[in-house]
């Protein structure tokens, strides 16, 4: 099998969470992961890409997915086989604080000689702490990394012309002495145009690494392929608790404005993904945040596409917009975050838009036709007491029974709470006070060691004026029973279903009580193996807690991977495994050498 010069790894959140007894609560209920978020960063398949189109092999492996699959799994014999020129892993979101630091610990441990590199927002944000751990050489800062990294490989394998490491932007290095550099964050692409997303990197890679577990983005993905295309790296908005908000990434990334996909070429990036998969596309970011006229335009370039895509929008819509969304892709889903009832409590999180404009965008579009509208509620939120979050239930049942009048039940309205943590570089993670919260961690390491706590009450970085985490918890829990009862009596999940959610989340309920009664516990060595006694029952909680994952997918025809279509870049590939020779460089090459730039998913 090939050796990679690059191998991009991704962790577990908690690297050894197959031995900790950790109830992680509704954390990720509503995104495509377990709560491990095995899903990877699209930025690892840009990184990818940019490298193979330079001559270097990279080589992704989801350790995360692979240690899911199976019991016997051995990451470290695993890491041990491979001998790579660096080893990269993503810190991108600090659920990942504890096992991506693990993990680079293990390379540096079998590998002492081989480099490690982090890369991803938190690794940014906390790049001064993470350089100063032995187990890491290189921290990779920026929204947009696939040009420094592909000049650090180049150093690192000795090409002509290479770069020494103080010309390389972006990066912070260490010198066998120990000091420690930080080099200017000068690399900031203006848009995305140069980068190729259409995952015929991952199909080609399972042919050359014989790793189809390793390769996929989330556990369950062959089954249910859904792909995110970006059409920007950025933000216009200020969400209050946002990582990826337009203050973050100035702060962060000295992003002075988002950089944008051409919306021709996010067109064409949706149709390359339906070459071989039928699943639905996820487009990231609001397709009208760079001005009607770049909506109009992709709305133009995708006409008449048939596959189901997900759009998301961050203000309210007019009713000329969305039929013309509806027209463009009528397969259309539609995804809005109220995050409450409350105008009040809305506002003060940052959203712009009031309820009456955003019910009328809603109707909007269950009279245009569209397949699912998909409404998201948080739980955390400033100014957001325990009564104000059963407000918001209340208020979806209004959605359910006034909005949503047809036989059809194509409003879905999830709530959720805000966690496990609040991003470091969001205003509220900046100013705490000024928001109304109380952080309870604030270096790398303080969110490392809140990863392995027992609960998910445990894990929370955050208290607020208005709930304490206690209240955070109970009103998770009550919210999810209420609206679980809810969607059962509006028809929008069966009576099998909804008795199995009210069980799961009646059986965590008592769970959080047992590991708070086994917390107050004195003794240190009780308390272990206490915990361990209950993982089989925590481990069966873990699963999904406030809904089941099965609610938030769109229904495919047929196969959801177009199996000819993938089996042929396979086939190429494996006859003719250049790394310059791969299926879908041939339009992308010439619209890639015209223009240089970059990415980054926000919400
Ligand atoms: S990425 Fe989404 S949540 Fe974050 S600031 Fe923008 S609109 Fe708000």
């Amino acid at each position: 099998m090939p050796q990679a010069d690059l191998v991009l790894l991704h962790a577990p959140s908690v690297y050894d969470f197959r031995k900790e007894s950790i109830l992680y609560g509704p954390v990720s209920d509503l995104v495509p992961s377990t709560p491990v978020f095995e899903m990877y960063p699209i930025g690892l398949t840009t990184i990818a890409e940019y490298l193979e189109r330079h001559e270097l092999r990279v080589r992704i492996v989801n350790l995360a997915v692979r240690m899911l699959n199976s019991d016997r799994f051995d990451p470290e014999k695993f890491i041990q086989g491979l001998r790579p020129a660096a080893f990269g892993i993503d810190l991108h979101w600090m659920p990942h604080a504890h096992g991506a630091i693990e993990v680079a610990r293990l390379c540096k441990k079998l590998h002492p000689g081989i480099p490690v590199m982090l890369g991803g927002f938190s690794a940014t944000y906390f790049h001064e702490e993470l350089i100063r751990r032995p187990e890491v050489d290189f921290v990779v800062r920026g929204d947009s990394t696939e040009v420094p990294v592909l000049q650090l490989m180049q150093h690192l394998t000795h090409r002509p012309d290479a770069p020494a490491l103080g010309e390389i932007p972006n990066l912070t290095w260490r010198e066998p002495d120990g000091t420690v550099h930080v080099n200017e964050l000068t690399y900031s692409p203006e848009n995305l145009d140069h980068l190729l997303i259409d995952y015929s990197y991952v199909v080609r890679a399972v042919a050359r690494y014989r790793d189809l577990a390793g390769s996929v983005p989330f556990k369950g993905w062959l089954g249910y392929p859904i792909t995110a295309a970006l059409s920007v790296r950025g933000c216009t908005h200020n969400c209050k608790t946002c990582g990826g908000s337009a203050t973050a990434f100035s702060d962060l990334h000295n992003r002075r404005r988002p950089a944008y996909r051409a919306p021709e070429t996010l067109a064409q990036d949706i149709r390359n993904i339906a070459r071989f998969s039928r699943g639905p596309v996820f487009i990231l970011g609001d397709i009208r945040q760079p001005g009607e006229e770049y909506a109009d335009r992709f709305l133009r370039a995708i006409e008449g596409y048939e596959g189901p895509v997900i759009i998301e929008l961050f203000d309210r819509a007019d009713r000329g917009f969305i039929r013309r969304v509806a027209r463009a892709m009528p397969n259309w889903t539609l995804e809005v975050s109220l995050e409450s009832h409350s105008d009040e409590v809305r506002a003060a999180f940052g959203r712009p838009y009031r309820t009456a404009p955003i019910e009328d965008t809603m109707r909007y579009a269950l009279e245009a036709g569209v397949r699912r509208l998909d409404v998201f509620f948080m739980i955390g939120l400033p100014k957001q007491d325990y009564a104000s979050v059963m407000g918001t239930v209340d208020y979806c049942e209004h959605l359910m029974r006034d909005l949503d009048q047809g036989s059809s039940r194509r409003l879905i309205p999830f709530i959720s709470p805000l966690a496990p943590f609040l991003d470091p570089g969001s205003p509220v993670f900046e100013h705490p006070e000024r928001y109304g919260y109380r952080l309870s961690a604030r270096t790398l390491e303080e969110h490392r060691r809140a990863l392995v706590q027992p609960s998910w009450k445990y894990v929370l970085n955050y208290e607020t004026e208005w709930m304490n985490r206690d209240q955070i918890v109970d009103s998770t829990y009550e919210a999810g029973l209420r609206l679980n009862r809810l969607k059962a009596a509006y028809g929008l999940a069966d009576p099998a279903q909804a008795q199995r959610t009210e069980a799961r989340i009646l059986r965590a309920r008592r769970l959080i009580a047992q590991v708070d009664d086994i917390m107050s516990m004195g003794d240190a060595g009780q308390r272990a193996k206490l915990l361990r006694a209950i993982k089989p029952q925590v481990d069966q909680a873990n699963l999904s807690t406030v809904c089941e994952k099965s609610e938030l997918t769109v229904p495919l025809r047929g196969f959801a991977l177009n199996l000819p279509r993938a089996a042929g870049i396979f086939l190429r590939h494996i006859l003719s495994p250049s790394p310059s020779q791969g299926e879908g460089r041939g339009e992308g090459r010439s619209r890639r050498a015209n223009s240089p730039q970059d990415r980054t998913s926000s919400e």
